[in-house]
């Protein structure tokens, strides 16, 4: 950015930058930051949807590389590309696999910048050589095992050109192949041939750092058969460290390992949940049954916006709510100064850490997420006590209903909707599990479903009673409740289960 906030329109700049193996959260915050403000990203194919997602509408995305089956488009051509959209000014990002210099062609891309006078960077990428052994629990090296890591790439399949299969055979250290599954019969051929124990360890990890890693391990003269069919992106390690495999296998022995769980909730209000269910090893599929929208009407809303002064109290039921009130605040012309001298609750952590990136300590946030757990908290004598309430028009009324028997005067004020949306039902393949997190989610999930029998074999989790009786309803049981209405509670309540059916 130039001092007056414009792009430069001459010199662009290519940023051939690693992707990391697979799982997003390996991304590095470098490469991140750049994919959000690329101008144009070039990537492979095989990159992480999750990852291409953080590239901004307004970008180009272009595929180059390999795109497996189809066709490649060619090194020169890709070479090309970069060149052009730098010379034209554009920000480039040079999206690869792993690391771009590990067997990623990162070398030759900025050979040919160098040479056409292009400004170019290198960001590093978690490379699937190292990580993906370390998702086995296979650490390349360890002082009792291997003093050496050698990676190689056992692409070529004519098994006379470049690799040195004797220097290999002989080395007591670690080698990683890459590139090398389609040859795995070749690779141990060669080894045992040059010497090569046949009881020399050898692990297969395939589409290490996702859900679907699958690690087989076994030995030179085993491996093949041990190993069949399997799927590929997959590197072949071979040697001592293998071993550990069978006391260090963290990723794949996460108590949700495997299994696909759907999450009902609102895209917004998913978050949490998701982040739980995957720290547990879980693939989460989000099928959000509804959606946050304005409300039919702001004139509630609004009306306590004009008056908002007169009120010594404001509460807010949820973060949504907070995101409604602020923006349509903001639409007005006004912000959060309005608020000075009026004491404000926030129901739910979320919520008042909500409040809190705006600058705003609630002066109330109930342990529960729940809008009666603000009762106890509350003045039990409301007389002369006037509260707005911002909420969902769907929401509940007892908190109201409760303050008004106090005596106090309390006003509603609707800030937003929310409707049932249609998810995406192709994703609800091969599911394990389905999380509740109220009766609105499950009776809309039910009535989404477009065919019934893709959960006949999941268990159903349910937040609480209220949500299970639902459940119930639509004919099934929860096979899984929390004991208090709470996400974590609802995910420790999981994971009980999990634990209890391993056994
Ligand atoms: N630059 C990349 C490697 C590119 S070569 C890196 O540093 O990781 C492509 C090969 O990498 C694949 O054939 C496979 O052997 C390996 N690979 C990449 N991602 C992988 C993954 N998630 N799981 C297993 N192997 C992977």
């Amino acid at each position: 950015m130039t001092a007056n906030g414009q792009r430069p329109t001459a010199n662009g700049k290519v940023f051939l930058v690693g992707a990391g193996p697979g799982d997003l959260h390996l991304l590095t915050i470098r490469a991140a930051e750049l994919l959000c403000t690329a101008d144009v990203v070039a990537t492979d194919a095989l990159v992480a949807p999750e990852i291409i997602a953080l590239v901004p509408k307004t970008a180009e995305l272009i595929y180059v590389g390999k795109r497996a089956g189809a066709h490649t488009v060619p090194q020169e051509e890709t070479n090309r590309l970069l060149i052009d959209k730098a010379r034209q000014g554009k920000r480039v990002v040079r999206l690869k696999g792993g690391d771009p210099f590990v067997f990623g062609r990162g070398g030759e891309e900025a050979e040919e910048l160098a040479a056409a006078s292009i400004e170019f960077e290198i960001v590093p990428g978690i490379s699937s050589a190292i990580a993906g052994p370390a998702y086995a629990g296979i650490p390349v090296t360890h002082r009792a095992h291997a003093t050496s890591v050698t990676l190689v790439t056992a692409h070529e399949s004519d098994e006379t050109t470049g690799v040195d299969w004797e220097a290999l055979a002989r080395l007591s250290g670690t080698i990683v192949f890459l590139m090398g599954v389609a040859n795995l019969a070749t690779i141990t051929r060669k080894l045992r041939e040059h010497g090569a124990p046949a009881t020399r360890p050898i692990a297969i990890i395939s589409k290490a750092t996702t859900p679907q890693q699958r690690t087989v391990t076994g030995t030179l003269e085993n491996i093949e058969q041990r190993a069949a069919g399997i799927a590929t992106p997959a590197l072949i390690v071979v040697g001592g460290v293998v071993a550990l495999h069978e006391s260090i296998n963290w990723f794949e022995s996460k108590p949700l390992f495997g299994k696909r769980v759907v999450v009902t909730r609102a895209r917004e209000q998913a978050s949490e949940l998701k982040r739980l269910l995957e720290d547990a090893g879980a693939e989460v599929v989000q099928f959000p049954t509804i959606e946050i929208t304005p409300p039919a009407s702001f004139e509630s809303l609004d009306r306590v916006i004009a008056a908002i002064a007169d009120y010594q109290w404001l509460i807010f039921t949820s973060t949504n709510g907070v995101d409604a009130f602020f923006e349509r605040l903001r639409q007005q012309g006004k912000d959060a100064r309005c608020l000075a001298g009026v004491m404000i609750a926030a129901v739910g952590e979320s919520t008042g850490d909500n409040l809190r990136a705006r600058g705003i300590e609630p002066d109330l946030v109930p342990a529960k997420f729940q809008s009666n757990a603000l009762l106890p908290l509350l003045e039990a004598n409301q007389k002369g006590i006037r509260t707005a309430v911002i909420r969902a028009a769907q929401g509940r009324d007892d908190l109201m209903d409760a303050l008004r028997r106090r005596g106090g005067e309390v006003d509603m004020a609707v800030a937003y909707e929310t409707r049932r949306v249609s998810s995406a039902a192709a994703e609800l393949h091969d599911i394990d599990m389905v999380t509740f997190t109220s009766g609105s989610t499950v009776d809309n999930f039910f009535e989404l479903l477009p065919d019934p029998s893709v959960i006949d074999r999941a268990l159903l989790a349910s937040i609480g009673p209220t949500t299970s009786e639902a459940i119930r309803r639509r004919g099934r049981e929860a096979d899984i409740e929390a004991e208090s209405a709470t996400v974590p509670a609802l995910v420790a309540a999981i994971l009980r289960a999990c634990r209890a059916m391993k056994n």
